[in-house]
């Protein structure tokens, strides 16, 4: 099957005389005829539902949509990309363990590793996504569990060379997280290029009208835990909550970090996504292939005018030639990266914020990837906190400003950014 035809038809199939379109099964508990049936489900001897803080069907079906797009082989949803992000890395590290993390990721994810799951124990160490070999390997300490990043990050548009930061983890012993959400598995499937596992913020495009916040999280089933026995004793020693269960050796390489992290972390966390939000989500992942080709397309058009227009001091956008990850784009996103764009307006800070305020399709938001444009000035909101000269230490000039394309006409995006240029 075309990607197209898996972004509409994978997932729910229908039986006879069933709905076309996905049922939500609005239920937060299931009904059965013996004790002992029940009892089976919590043994995870036997596959079934039985309290919606943990599964829900609704849910599994548009996680299998997930995994298909991505090529994996088992997926959870989540309640946002946090939580995603959180599951992922918590399933395989604990209080004493240590993970690497590129430093170009969304800001979200910073303060998840630096500040709260640093309080839970877990030292994180950041290296550039440009690191060399040598750095990497430089990282990894005995307690190492896992490498992060992000495709292209948000909002730096930094792209990841993702197969270097694989073989890097493998040489380790450890599984490579990728944060796929601006390429989504439309542009780059992370699986293909070694990683482990992914992780995503479905409020972003895979939702894409900015109507659900959400995430899900993905198993390439290709990662050999009972090979690293000893670095991972959650997935490869019994699980006394479940009777003794082992996740590697019942479940196996395709079934055990996503069948440990819903048995353990949503049992336990509960920060499962409403069947409401799921069967949303499924609606935007129909058109997840027509949108992010649109999306992108625009995004192109609009970094490529604002390259050559006097106003603007530099366009990050790595579908241009110029740009310092184009090289890397090429191989890892040959068909399109994203529609998301940052530029420099000349004239700062207080020229930036002029400029935006003129704007009259492009909304000013906290948001990217829907079906809107929009656009957010970093130093005055996001990093309001920093002096200009902070700033341009954490590589955030005073005049830059984020521009998500959103699914309108590209010549409405060029005509409202030459009028508001034009006030300054
Ligand atoms: C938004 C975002 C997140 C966090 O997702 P939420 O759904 O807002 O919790 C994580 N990673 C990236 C790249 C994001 O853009």
């Amino acid at each position: 099957m075309g990607y197209g035809t898996k972004c509409v038809q994978s997932g729910y199939v229908p039986g006879d005389g069933e709905p076309r379109q996905l049922p939500i099964i609005q239920s937060t508990t299931f009904k059965y005829d013996t004790s002992e049936h029940m009892g089976r489900l919590f043994d995870l001897e036997e596959q079934g539902y039985f309290y919606s803080r943990l599964q829900n069907p609704t849910n599994d079906i548009v996680a299998a949509k997930i995994a298909t797009l991505e090529g994996g082989t088992a997926a959870m949803l989540t309640a946002s990309g946090q939580a995603a992000t959180f599951f992922a890395v918590f399933n395989v590290a604990g209080s004493g363990d240590h993970v690497i993390s590129s430093s170009a990721i969304y800001g979200g994810s910073y303060n998840l590793f630096s500040v709260t799951m640093k309080r839970m124990g877990i030292d994180f160490t950041f290296v550039s996504p440009d690191a060399t070999d040598e750095e990497l390997d430089a990282a990894f300490r005995p307690n190492t569990k896992a490498v992060f990043g992000e495709t292209i990050a948000n909002p730096s548009l930094t792209v990841l060379d993702i197969e270097r930061f694989a073989a890097a983890a493998h040489r380790h012993g450890v599984p490579l997280i990728i944060d796929n959400t601006f390429a989504t598995p439309v542009n780059c499937r992370p699986f293909e290029w070694g990683a482990d596992i992914v992780v995503h913020s479905t409020t972003k495009y895979m939702d894409g009208h900015g109507s659900t916040v959400g995430g899900a999280v993905v198993d390439a089933g290709q990662f050999d835990w009972m090979a690293h026995r000893d670095k991972f004793p959650g997935l490869t020693t019994p699980d006394e909550s479940y009777h003794g269960v082992v996740y590697a050796q019942k479940f196996g390489k395709e079934g055990a970090f996503i069948t440990k992290a819903t048995a353990q972390l949503m049992r336990d966390f509960g920060s499962i996504q409403a069947p409401q939000n799921a069967f949303l989500l499924n609606l935007g992942l129909e058109s997840l292939h027509v949108r992010v080709q649109r999306h992108c397309e625009n995004a192109m058009a609009v970094a490529e005018h604002l390259s050559h227009h006097p106003k603007i001091e530099k366009v990050n956008y790595c579908g241009l030639p110029g740009d310092k990850y184009h090289a890397l784009a090429e191989k890892y996103l040959p068909n399109g990266s994203c529609g998301v764009v940052s530029f420099e307006v000349r004239g700062g800070r207080t020229a930036a914020e002029r400029f935006m305020r003129e704007l009259k399709v492009a909304f000013i938001e906290t948001h990217v990837a829907d079906a809107h444009t929009c656009c957010l000035h970093p130093a005055s909101t996001t990093h309001r906190q920093m002096s200009d000269d902070e700033l341009l230490a954490a590589g955030v000039s005073p005049g830059l400003v984020r521009y998500s394309c959103g699914l309108e006409d590209a010549e409405d995006l060029i005509a409202d950014l030459d009028a508001a240029l034009g006030k300054i």
